[in-house]
């Protein structure tokens, strides 16, 4: 999968990038990453890429001729997978995560200063994308955020052991269910015993189960419209000893209150 950045500052890209199965992904050769400053698009001998904007107000913006021509340079066929990050788009999230994995391209561009002339995103018709409510100094980091959780995702990227499909989000959506490795006990605290039987049927039902119950106990609200099988969740949390819960960071008593507002 190719990847365009286009960046005032293509180092911080270049570094957030180099590290882990991201970084993996680059010198396998399975992503490109191209980088494009504006500012080898400007025309000044201070290349200069921002100005005042009108009416006042704080902060310089982007002015659009780097930006366009900088996108021209690009080459697309079309401006759909090309998005601006932006406090003020579309969420990011694991479904879109998913779904841009199996892109061919994706260009991110990065905002400055107090962002850019909306003539660039309008003329253009370029979508905005948000990596969450809050404002940040540029869009770097968002699009390294994107980027990682993209290429995450893509076959060959991560291996057989720690597919992202096991990821919290991923396959039906509920968080991911506690993992321990050794020792088998710390300091009085032991390792699930279903987790050390060597049965995989048990193993994979522990995972539902504690996956159903960890998405209980931190985001109930991803749990809504699921189909889950809620006697069996029951059961076994009522099977599970006192330390057992404490160690898979569950509180008993909590989650059975909460299991029984659920519509069981
Ligand atoms: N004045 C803008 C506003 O309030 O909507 C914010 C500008 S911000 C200081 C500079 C740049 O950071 C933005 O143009 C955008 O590219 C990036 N940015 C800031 N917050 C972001 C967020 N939550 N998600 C994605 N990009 C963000």
């Amino acid at each position: 999968m190719k990847f365009n950045v286009i960046t005032l500052m293509p180092e911080l890209i270049k570094s957030t990038m180099s590290y882990g199965v991201v970084g993996s992904s680059f010198s396998k050769n399975i992503c490109n990453l191209n980088i494009v400053n504006p500012r080898d698009f400007t025309s000044d001998v201070h290349q200069t890429i921002d100005d005042r904007p009108f009416g006042g107000g704080d902060g310089m913006l982007m002015m659009v001729e780097p930006l366009e021509k900088s996108l021209k340079s690009l080459n697309l066929q079309t401006n759909e997978d090309v998005y601006f990050l932006s406090p003020q788009g579309e969420k990011f999230n694991d479904s879109l995560s998913k779904e841009w994995s199996q892109k061919k391209e994706l260009t991110l561009i990065c905002g400055r200063y107090g962002g850019v002339d909306q003539r660039f995103l309008v003329k253009n018709k370029i979508k905005e994308i948000s990596i969450g409510d809050y404002v940040l100094s540029g869009g770097e980091l968002g699009a390294a955020v994107i980027m990682d959780s993209v290429i995450r995702k893509i076959p060959g990227v991560l291996g057989h052991s720690s597919s992202a499909d096991q990821d919290s989000f991923s396959g039906e959506g509920f968080l991911e269910s506690p993992y321990f490795t050794r020792p088998r006990e710390y300091e009085g605290l032991s390792v699930p015993e279903k987790l050390l039987s060597g049965d995989h049927k048990k193993v994979e039902e522990y995972r539902y189960i504690s996956s159903v119950l960890v998405t209980l106990a931190k985001r109930p609200d991803l749990l809504r419209d699921k189909i889950i099988e809620w006697e069996v969740v029951k059961e076994a949390l009522h099977a599970m000893s006192e330390e057992e819960a404490f160690v898979c960071g569950f509180d008993k008593k909590d989650l059975t209150g909460k299991i029984k507002k659920v519509d069981v």
